[in-house]
C-alpha cells in the first residue's frame, strides 16, 4: 500500500515550509520576492516542469502566472485540461535576477525540493518543459530539448518511476509559430500518455532505522529548525 494523499500533501506543505526560507542560493535569497514552490493539484497525473519563475512569477509566489503561463493555459483547455488537473512547478524556486539562465549550482542546491515533489506527488506523466528540466530530470547535460521534444521514456527518479515527456518550453513557442505548432503536437499526445497504466514502481528500500539525536535537533526558528510561523500557504494555489 502506498503513503495514502493526505499524508502525502501534508508531507509536501512541510517541504514548501523548508523552502520557503531557504538560503542555499545567497544571491537569488537576497533578491528574490517569493520561494515559488509551485501550485495545482498535489494528487495530479500529470506534472510539468518549467525553468524557473519570472518577474510576475516572483511577485505572485506561483509559476507560469505571465504570458507563458496564458499560453501553457491555452494548450491545457485544447487537451481538456485545465490548472486545477495538474501540478506546475520550476526546476529553480526562486527568480535568476534579470531572467538570466540558472547556474549550475542553483540547479544542483535546489534539486532536493523537485525530488520530493515528484516523490510525493507521484505523477504518472511529468512534462519536463525546455532544456534546463529535460536535462536535470534525465541526468543528461549533453542531449537537448530540440533532439527529445515529443518522445515520452520510462525513468526512474528517486524513489519514482515515472513516464518522462520533454517538450519545448512554452515562452520559447511564443514568438515562433512553428514551434508553437510542434508545441501544440507534443501536447496532444497527453491524454494517450495519461491513459497508459503508470508504470510499475521499484521496490522501495529498506528504512534505515531512526536513531533520535535531540541535543543536534534545532530550536524552533533557529537555522534548521522548524520555522517559528507557519508560512501562508495559500501560496500554493489549489492545494
Ligand atoms: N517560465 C518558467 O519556466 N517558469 C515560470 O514559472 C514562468 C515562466
Amino acid at each position: 500500500m502506498g503513503v495514502p494523499a493526505a499524508q502525502r500533501r501534508e508531507e509536501l506543505k512541510a517541504v514548501w515550509q523548508q523552502a520557503s526560507t531557504c538560503t542555499r542560493c545567497p544571491q537569488l535569497a537576497a533578491t528574490r520576492q517569493s520561494v515559488v514552490f509551485g501550485s495545482g493539484n498535489a494528487d495530479a497525473d500529470l506534472m510539468f516542469v518549467g525553468e524557473a519563475p519570472g518577474a510576475r512569477e516572483d511577485e505572485q509566489g506561483l509559476p507560469f502566472v505571465g504570458q507563458a503561463g496564458r499560453l501553457l493555459d491555452q494548450l491545457l483547455e485544447e487537451i481538456g485540461l485545465q490548472r486545477a488537473d495538474v501540478f506546475v512547478v520550476n526546476t529553480l524556486k526562486c527568480r535568476p535576477p534579470g531572467n538570466r539562465d540558472p547556474l549550475p549550482q542553483e540547479i544542483d542546491n535546489c534539486q532536493d525540493y523537485l525530488f520530493r515533489q515528484l516523490e510525493l506527488i507521484q505523477p504518472k506523466v511529468v512534462c519536463s518543459l525546455g532544456n534546463f528540466a529535460t536535462k536535470l530530470l534525465r541526468g543528461d547535460p549533453a542531449t537537448g530539448i530540440t533532439r527529445l521534444h515529443g518522445r515520452e521514456e520510462v525513468r526512474t527518479i528517486g524513489p519514482r518511476t515515472l513516464r518522462l515527456y520533454p517538450i519545448f518550453h512554452p515562452a520559447a513557442a511564443l514568438y515562433t509559430p512553428a514551434m508553437l505548432e510542434t508545441l501544440r503536437a507534443d501536447f496532444r499526445r497527453l491524454p494517450e500518455l495519461l491513459g497508459l497504466d503508470a508504470p510499475p514502481q521499484p521496490e522501495p528500500e529498506e528504512a534505515e532505522p531512526v536513531v533520535p539525536e535531540p541535543e543536534l535537533a534545532s530550536a524552533v526558528g533557529e537555522p534548521g529548525g522548524p520555522a517559528a510561523e507557519a508560512p501562508d500557504d495559500s501560496q500554493l494555489g489549489l492545494f
